[in-house]
């Protein structure tokens, strides 16, 4: 189980606010603790000027790092720069499964002026719940509504819930999530 769950905001440009992040999070791990910690920027290394976007997997090692000297014991960084792995366009986020640390992008996940806010409220919670799990450990769902199911595109994101289905959650009965 978590016993320190930092937040943090990757690079400046927030679609989203880490503070209300935190809330819902917190509704949803009860008795962990939840830090923000300052926002973090040097990700430069990270960033691959052909396609113009970070490499996840880069960023989850710089993480590592920062989680490592703030002491905490898990790390969900939040941006909105654009993320890809090799072999994909984009991803919305990852996570080291089980590990420390995961991050996730709102870039994909249309934080237009047009966008409602609850709606990418919801998109943001659910992507962040995922990678939260792969961090406890949980592979990909078969079940299209449990949060652990793959999102490839935003449809596949708005079809599930932001919760895990009873399979999921019964692996994770050890750790209190509610
Ligand atoms: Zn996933
Ligand atoms: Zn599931």
């Amino acid at each position: 189980m978590f016993e320190t769950f930092g937040l943090t905001q990757i690079g400046s440009n927030a679609d989203y606010s880490i503070d209300d992040l935190k809330k819902q999070l917190s509704g949803r791990l009860q008795g962990v603790q939840m830090m923000e910690l300052p926002p973090f920027n040097q990700v430069a290394e990270a960033y691959d000027p052909t396609r113009d976007q970070y490499h996840s997997t880069r960023l989850l090692v710089l993480l590592e790092e920062l989680a490592q000297s703030a002491n905490v014991t898990n790390l969900l960084g939040v941006t909105s720069l654009d993320l890809y792995v090799p072999g994909m366009n984009y991803v919305f986020g990852e996570a080291r499964c089980p590990g420390r640390v995961a991050v996730i992008s709102t870039c994909r996940l249309n934080p237009t002026p047009q966008t409602q806010h609850a709606l990418l409220e919801e998109r943001i919670v659910k992507e962040a719940v995922h990678e939260t799990g792969h961090m406890l450990g949980l592979r990909h769902c078969s079940d299209e509504a449990c949060v652990m199911h793959f999102s490839e595109h935003l449809a596949d994101t708005d079809k599930k819930h932001d919760d895990f289905c009873s399979e999921c959650r019964s692996s994770l009965r050890w750790l209190e999530v509610e």
